[in-house]
């Protein structure tokens, strides 16, 4: 609890959130769910309507089930049931484990593209009758937002002000070497999958009804104009998606993750201001998302672990109660750390893997898959 600051027994808590992103979002429903009185505060002016799809895991729909939004979710969601790895000449070598996964989570993957998460998320805080967030608000002072809340809640992504603010700068965003472009095309293909290459890929998921998600991994200097020719003489419908899609709607995404991984979610002191004496500032802050574990998106995870991230935070905050806040907080980094970080390790690992120039090796290896 923010040193300063006494919560009266049974009264809901203040809080702040960092970042109107899907962690940030997701953290003020559950917190406005559990009672607290939230504000939410984004650097960007409006609320930005652009991304391409996200895989949705199963544990992932049931945290936003508890968050109240699986409907909203679902409304525009589309399952994910069948995907193959194929070699560029569109030979299948493996199968993604979608069949797995639905097996073991009750229901299958979903896809939604980031706009209709954006919304859904945000139709969950509209039902507590406004939403609060104020645009246009770059947090730079984390110890003065301590100041006057019992809790900070950092969802502000890889970059993160609260993370350095509160944690200092040893873990920090490390480059992989390789970009991401990502797009949606205006067709629908019935390949779906990724296609392994040298030193580079190509992935197709569905999205809406007509419309292909599509995602491609390259060197990292690489340009829009020299995206198409790493995928020339690559099979259907590959080299038609680059073609018949403007590159100006293309996204560019660097591949980076956070190094080394934190050794807390959490910070709670009644120390002074980490600028003074390198302790962390006074109060009690929170991490979730790409603050806590930005990882590359190879297991398609980044959505998926900030929502439940903040599922688990507002649950343990919503179970301890206010005057609970330190038992909540440990008992959310208990619960998410190491399980946050095995994925972005996970997913790190595959990048490598599926980023290799050694493919007959690696071609050899997933031939073996089940
Ligand atoms: C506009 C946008 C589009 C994206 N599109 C895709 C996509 O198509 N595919 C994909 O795989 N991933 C995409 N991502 C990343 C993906 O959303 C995240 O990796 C994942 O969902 C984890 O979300 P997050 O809320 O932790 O972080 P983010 O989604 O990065 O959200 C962080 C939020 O915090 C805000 N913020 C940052 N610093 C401050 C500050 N100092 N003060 C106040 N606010 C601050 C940012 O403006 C942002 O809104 C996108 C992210 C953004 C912001």
């Amino acid at each position: 609890m923010a040193a300063g600051r006494d919560l009266e027994v049974g009264m809901a808590g203040t809080a702040v959130v960092v970042g109107a992103g899907v962690g940030g979002l997701a953290t003020a429903t559950g917190l406005r769910r559990a009672g607290w009185t939230v504000t939410v505060r984004e650097r960007r002016t409006s609320l930005e309507r652009y991304g391409t799809a996200f895989g949705i895991h199963p544990t992932a729909q049931a945290a936003l089930d508890r968050l109240g939004v699986g409907e909203a979710l679902r409304r525009h969601a589309v399952p994910y049931r069948r995907a193959d790895i194929r070699t560029p000449d569109g030979r299948v070598r493996a199968r993604l484990p979608l069949e797995r996964i639905e097996k073991k989570g009750g229901r299958p993957e979903l896809l939604i593209s980031r706009p209709y998460l954006i919304d859904a998320l945000l139709a969950g805080l509209e039902t507590f009758g406004d939403v609060p967030v104020t645009f246009g608000e770059n947090v730079t002072d984390v110890a003065a937002l301590a100041a006057e809340h019992d809790l900070v809640v950092g969802a502000d992504g890889i970059r993160s002000a609260v993370r350095t603010g509160v944690l200092g700068t040893r873990s920090a965003p490390r480059d992989t070497g390789t970009v991401a472009w990502i797009g949606i095309a205006d067709f629908e293909s019935d390949v779906h999958g990724e296609t392994w290459g040298s030193g580079c890929f190509f992935g197709m998921t569905p999205v809406e009804p007509g419309r292909t998600n599509w995602y491609a991994t390259v060197p990292a200097a690489t340009t829009a104009d020299e995206l198409r020719p790493y995928f020339e003489g690559w099979h259907d419908p590959i080299p038609r998606i680059l073609a018949e899609t403007d590159p100006a709607g293309w996204i560019r995404y660097e591949m980076r993750h956070l190094y080394p991984a934190l050794p807390s979610f959490v910070s709670l002191s009644a120390g002074a201001g980490r600028g003074r004496t390198g302790a962390a500032p006074a109060g009690a802050f929170a991490l979730v998302g790409d603050a806590a574990h930005a990882m590359t998106p190879h297991l398609g995870q980044g959505a998926c672990t900030a929502i439940l991230d903040a599922d688990s935070l507002t649950r343990a905050v919503g179970a301890h109660g206010p005057s609970g806040l330190p038992a909540a907080l440990r008992a959310y980094d208990a619960e998410r750390r190491r399980s946050a970080q095995r994925v972005a390790f996970g997913s790190r690992t595959l990048h490598r893997f599926v980023s290799t120039r050694r493919t007959a090796l690696r071609d050899a290896l997933v031939s073996l898959l089940p």
